[in-house]
């Protein structure tokens, strides 16, 4: 059976340069040529989960403009179900990407549309559903209903909290899975060295850090895994992260534990950084193999 997977979160234009360094304040730099690419963490994870063959729909929101069907082709085009993608009168949300010669990136949203993503879009939504995955370049009520609905309909609940902010207490304690980098674990624990396993105190059942090459931990009532990344050669890091949480979500959906889930998304998140680019960076399952 198919992984079935929903996806609350944004779409947005990533509009991409390559420079040397970033301008510091009041400086001007020049760059190379701009590059107009589907992105949004939401829409990542959902052409991730698509490509890896999971039955994946994006709820989100598009401007009716150019960037928003750039988005709506690059979703039909990975296999991402777009019925619950909604056109508003915002124009579509906007990342500003700067890339350096090191393969880290420097990112601005101009959240846009996605704004525009209510409550009360997420319930018919979540019928079928066997795993919700939300990030935050949506409305926070709008997540935190999204996690509170799925567990109270049985469906697994994984919210990738990026870019980290304060979640309600009620929406952490209902959440099977917390997905968050090194920085927002930090954030979250408010400590520079994080004692990760004290992100089950924040609620969720099990939580899940990304630490960039080194891989990922997992922490579950048990303890501490730690999930070893492959080696490779990064270019592109942007949207490593969205690709890690799509595959999660992706094996979650086909039952696997959440430590064997992050051992496939590592092998994804991988592949994902030795190419450029967001979505166009993610591997298929038989790429994988
Ligand atoms: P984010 O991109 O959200 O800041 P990370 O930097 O932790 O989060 O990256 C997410 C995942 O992407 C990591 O868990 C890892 O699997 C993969 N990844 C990121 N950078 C590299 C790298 N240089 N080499 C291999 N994998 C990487």
């Amino acid at each position: 059976m198919k992984a079935q997977v929903l996806v609350v979160g944004s779409a947005n234009a990533d509009l991409v340069v390559a420079t040397e360094r970033r301008p510091g304040a009041g400086e001007t730099v020049l760059g190379g040529d701009t590059v107009t690419l589907p992105g949004g963490k939401g829409a990542n994870t959902a052409v991730a989960a698509a490509r890896l063959g999971a039955d994946v729909a994006l709820l989100g929101a598009l401007g009716d403009d150019g960037h928003g069907r750039l988005l709506l082709d690059s979703l039909s085009g990975a296999g991402v179900r777009t019925e619950l993608v909604r056109i508003v009168d915002r124009p579509t949300g906007v990342a500003y990407i700067t890339v350096t010669p090191d393969g880290e990136n420097s990112i601005l949203v101009s959240p846009g549309a996605n704004l525009a993503l209510e409550p009360a879009d997420v319930d018919s939504a979540l019928d079928g559903a066997r795993v919700v995955v939300a990030s935050l370049e949506t409305p926070l009520p709008t997540v935190e209903h999204a996690i509170a609905a799925g567990a109270a309909k049985g469906v697994l609940t994984v919210l990738n909290l990026s870019p980290v902010a304060k979640v309600a207490d009620s929406a952490l304690a209902a959440l099977d899975v917390l997905v968050v980098n090194e920085h927002e674990a930090a954030w979250l624990l408010g400590a520079e060295s994080a004692e990760f396993s004290r992100l089950l105190e924040l609620g969720p059942r099990s939580a899940v850090v990304t630490v960039g090459a080194r891989g990922a931990v997992v922490v579950t009532s048990d303890g501490l895994t730690e999930v070893a990344s492959p080696k490779v050669d990064a270019v592109d890091t942007t949207g490593a992260g969205d690709a890690f949480a799509g595959a999660l979500a992706t094996a979650l959906a086909q039952g696997d534990s959440v430590a064997d889930a992050a051992r496939r998304a590592v092998r994804v998140a991988a592949m994902s950084v030795t190419r450029r680019g967001a979505q166009p960076s993610y591997p298929s399952a038989s790429e994988l193999q």
